[in-house]
């Protein structure tokens, strides 16, 4: 499990409205900017009540936001898939969410292409 945009945070740094450019050569989590997270924004310390989990998670997807590696932080967390914790804007249950609906499109894509074979070869 890949560990190290969570490692640290840096919320300041980045003004809210600008997204910095991307350097697409760099591993996406060297640009991470959680990488200096010592307020433990991204992952629930335990017995976390629900309103303080809600309000962290908030304020993590708040940095995620201005995050320029998002997209890709956003799919390494679905294809590992990444169980707990905050990554590329999604909390895990909203990352369960996405892909329950990917696996259920995958299926339906199977199922017209299955009906499509069987008119092609019947026609
Ligand atoms: S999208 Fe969020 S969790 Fe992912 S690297 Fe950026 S700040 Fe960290």
């Amino acid at each position: 499990m890949l560990q190290p945009p969570h490692s640290s945070l840096q919320v300041a740094a980045v003004p809210a409205q600008r997204v910095p450019a991307r350097d697409q050569d760099a591993p996406w989590h060297t640009e991470a900017v959680c990488r200096r997270d010592e307020a433990g924004l991204f992952f629930a310390p335990s017995k976390e009540p629900t309103a303080a989990r809600l309000s962290r998670e908030e304020a993590a997807k708040r940095v995620c936001a201005r995050c320029p590696v998002m997209v890709e932080c956003r799919e390494h967390a679905l294809l590992q898939p990444e169980p707990y914790g905050v990554w590329g804007g999604l909390t895990a249950a909203e990352r369960r969410v996405v892909l329950a609906r990917r696996r259920r499109r995958d299926m339906e894509l199977k199922k017209a292409a299955r009906t499509a074979d069987r008119i092609a070869q019947a026609g």
